[in-house]
């Protein structure tokens, strides 16, 4: 891999996401030799790949390059590669680009869509994980208008025009909020003979309430601001299973649909070598001890996403969101240097700094650890936490121009087809997409 020898002892970071970064920036300038590892070469903002599928902002405004993050950290290198194998009894990690040793490793891979085993979902159905992904769905929404301007059949026009999200869940709030105002505020206009009341947006969630993660004050609201925007919110209804027509469910209900998309679960992006039963957790998450140490091993960490700590306040281990993933990565490069200098670590403590979710224009729900807020502020305060996590001064600039020309506008003007996405190809796509 071309990596040059050093005295330092090298730590392997597969990943650059929240965690891996965050842990690229506390190591890079102490006494160990970074190599990051990344099938992406760029750190993908994921809280807003739903506003690049419904065009309210560039991809380019959410992804960073990561040489860039890290550049003029003098121990820190860079290699864009897929990670194939761990083989834990030579210490080498086995890459498309070669093989690469470590003294320490860390995986930070993060999740990716949970099917769970659906496979007409997963070839059918939309994700929202990767760039990609959300500019696929972009394409297909739009494709979905233009083409039901084309057809005279009502019953395909209608299918054509409804949209079904499977998971209450933030992604699955936010995507469909945004939707609602794409049908209130630009579809009229950019459809004039086109009957775009038509147009249904359906949030299926198999619970009994929105945001399960958040405050029942939380949920509430939530589901009244999709509501007053004309979302139909479906509670304790399971989907079963879409074949690209028609999505059915464990009720009478069925939805006949072009576009389904599944937000309902998240599982552990595995890597072989490191994936034996007994240190698997649910959602094929890594069981670490309060260190990160990967169960069975002193010198593998895991963090993020795929990382699974329990404790007494996170039995399941902690909230599968960027903060902890954040937090982690700090910890475990300030447990490192600890552990290069021979002394002890220290245990990872989270602290929970609250979670929120937005609906719409003015329209947000914020759980604070000590307050509880929701409307216009709460909207505030995402829009600044968002910018403010945000990676790159120039990413944070385009946001905040974009947002500002988006709510005095009532427009969200990325509503191109770059790449048009085709049906057919969405089986193979889909399974591309993966990657
Ligand atoms: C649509 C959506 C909305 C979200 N909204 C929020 C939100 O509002 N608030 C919030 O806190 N969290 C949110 N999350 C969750 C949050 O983004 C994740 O919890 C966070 O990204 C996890 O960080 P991570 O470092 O573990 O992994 P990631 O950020 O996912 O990074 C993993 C990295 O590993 C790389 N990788 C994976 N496998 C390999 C391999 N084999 N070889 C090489 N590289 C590999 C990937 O390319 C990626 O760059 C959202 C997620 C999604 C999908």
């Amino acid at each position: 891999m071309n990596i040059p020898q050093s005295s330092f002892p090298r730590v392997i970071i597969i990943g650059g996401g929240f965690g891996g970064i965050a842990l690229a920036k506390k190591l890079s300038k102490k006494e160990a030799q970074v190599v990051l590892l990344d099938k992406h070469n760029y750190h993908n903002f994921q809280p807003l790949l739903y506003q690049v599928s419904t065009g309210g902002l560039e991809p380019d405004s959410i992804a960073y390059p990561i040489r860039k993050v890290l550049q003029g950290y003098p121990n820190f290198y860079f290699r864009l590669a897929n990670v194939l194998e761990i083989d834990t009894q030579a210490k080498k990690v086995l890459t498309n680009i070669g093989d690469i040793r470590y003294d320490y490793l860390v995986v930070a891979t993060g999740s990716e869509t949970n099917y769970f085993g659906n496979k007409g979902i997963q070839n059918m159905g939309m994700a929202m994980k990767t760039i990609p992904q959300s500019l696929n769905l972009r394409s297909l929404i739009l494709e979905n208008f233009e083409q039901a301007l084309l057809t005279d059949d009502l019953h395909e026009r209608d299918a054509l025009m409804n949209f079904v999200i499977v998971g209450g869940g933030p992604t699955g709030v936010e995507l469909a909020g945004a939707l609602a105002e794409i049908k209130k505020g630009i579809l009229p206009k950019d459809y004039p003979d086109l009957d775009t009341r038509r147009a249904q947006i359906n949030l299926v969630q198999s619970g009994d309430r929105l945001l399960p993660a958040m405050s029942e004050v939380a949920s509430r609201k939530a589901e009244r601001f999709l509501e007053g925007l004309g979302v139909n919110v479906w509670k304790n209804i399971r989907v079963a299973d879409y074949d690209g027509k028609c999505v059915t469910t464990n009720t009478d209900t069925v939805f006949e649909t072009a576009t389904l998309v599944w937000a309902a679960g998240v599982q552990a992006v595995g890597i072989k070598g490191l994936d034996a039963k007994e240190i698997l957790a649910r959602g094929n998450r890594l069981k670490v001890n309060h260190f990160h140490q990967v169960e069975g091993f002193e010198e593998i960490f895991a963090i993020g996403d795929v990382a699974q700590m329990q404790s007494e306040d996170f039995p399941e281990g902690h909230p599968m969101m960027a903060q902890p993933a954040i937090q982690q990565g700090r910890s475990l490069g300030e447990n490192m240097v600890r552990l290069i200098d021979g002394k002890p670590m220290k245990p990872f403590v989270y602290k929970d700094k609250g979670s929120m979710a937005t609906v719409g224009r003015n329209k947000a729900v914020v759980d604070l650890p000590r307050f509880k807020f929701q409307g216009v502020f709460a909207w505030f305060v995402w829009m600044f936490v968002h910018l403010y996590f945000l990676i790159g001064f120039r990413n944070r600039v385009v946001v905040f121009i974009n947002w500002v020309y988006n709510y005095i506008r009532f427009d969200r003007e990325a509503r191109l087809i770059i790449r048009p996405f085709k049906k057919q190809n969405q089986a193979e796509r889909s399974k591309l997409m993966q990657d």
